[in-house]
């Protein structure tokens, strides 16, 4: 899955060091993220490769975390070198794109972002927020409220059925794969009341047996993935809820269709199953 990098090894405890020319400076806008491509792969700017144009990067960047001993950092703003090879790229390349632990950073650095640029302002009182220098935090100086990085926890849910699992399509999304059904979980719910209530929701069926298999962080959605497999509790009639579904259907072990990318632990709960794990 995407987080698994080892032989890599993923330090994300903040620490307020100052970056050096052989840091590697992440940039995004959008739904895009600033990288090169090489036989190896894909490749993050250094420092070094953007300060010529940008006199103050080292200055406006924020510490994100490390890989083995190289440091990742934020820049914002910055002018970029016309014929350095680094150009913007959707950051959907992150799904697929090698090496491995390149992609993880680069998503997980996304997700950052995303937070750092939604949390300018105090959501209570609306004065400006301040870094913390000693963690990963924002707090008003007005107000004293603290906002720390926004994970929101959702479940994969692998519904069987003795030698079936139901498979869905969403409505209305790019992604046109097989998937499990999914959800964010609600305040006020354990992870296992949001399984059997999204099953209910999406197809109209009642499960049991409801169980833990892993987690995985999914920095697209700024969701933490819970998986759990249950089993299905009466009638198998499908209700198809149209708004989120285009289709859920039953599928036999056999019938399951291989899937060959494995950065996502829906994808990994399907093959799981296929193999007869489950
Ligand atoms: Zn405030």
């Amino acid at each position: 899955m995407i987080q698994d990098i080892w032989p890599h090894r993923y330090n994300n405890q903040y620490r307020n060091s100052a970056p050096d020319a052989e840091c590697y400076a992440l940039y995004y806008e959008e739904h895009t993220a600033l990288l090169r491509r090489t036989s190896e792969g894909i490749e993050f700017p250094r420092f070094r490769d953007l300060e010529r144009l940008n006199e103050e990067i080292y200055e406006d960047s924020i510490y994100l975390f490390s890989i083995d001993d190289s440091r990742y950092y934020l820049v914002r703003e910055i002018s970029r070198e016309p014929h350095s090879g680094f150009t913007m790229e959707n950051t959907e390349i992150f799904r697929e794109a090698k090496p491995q632990y390149r992609s993880f950073a680069g998503i997980t650095g996304y997700q950052l972002w995303n937070w750092y640029r939604s949390h300018k302002f105090c959501g209570r009182c609306g004065h400006m927020m301040q870094r913390d220098e000693k963690e990963r935090m924002l707090f008003c100086p007005e107000c004293r409220n603290m906002e720390f990085p926004k994970i929101c926890p959702a479940v994969i849910i692998g519904v069987t059925d003795g030698n079936r699992i139901l498979m869905s399509k969403y409505a209305g999304r790019a992604y046109k794969k097989y998937a499990l059904l999914a959800g964010f979980t609600e305040i006020g719910e354990t992870v296992e009341e949001t399984v059997a209530r999204e099953v209910m929701e999406e197809v109209g069926l009642k499960v049991k047996n409801i169980r833990y298999y892993k987690s995985q962080p999914w920095s697209f959605s700024d969701t933490l993935l819970m998986g759990f497999y249950c089993d299905l509790d009466g009638e198998d009639k499908i209700t198809l809820d149209r708004e989120e579904l285009a289709l859920a259907e039953w599928f036999e072990r056999e019938e399951i269709p291989d899937q060959m990318s494995g950065e996502s632990l829906t994808n990994e709960m399907i093959q799981h199953f296929k193999h007869g794990e489950v």
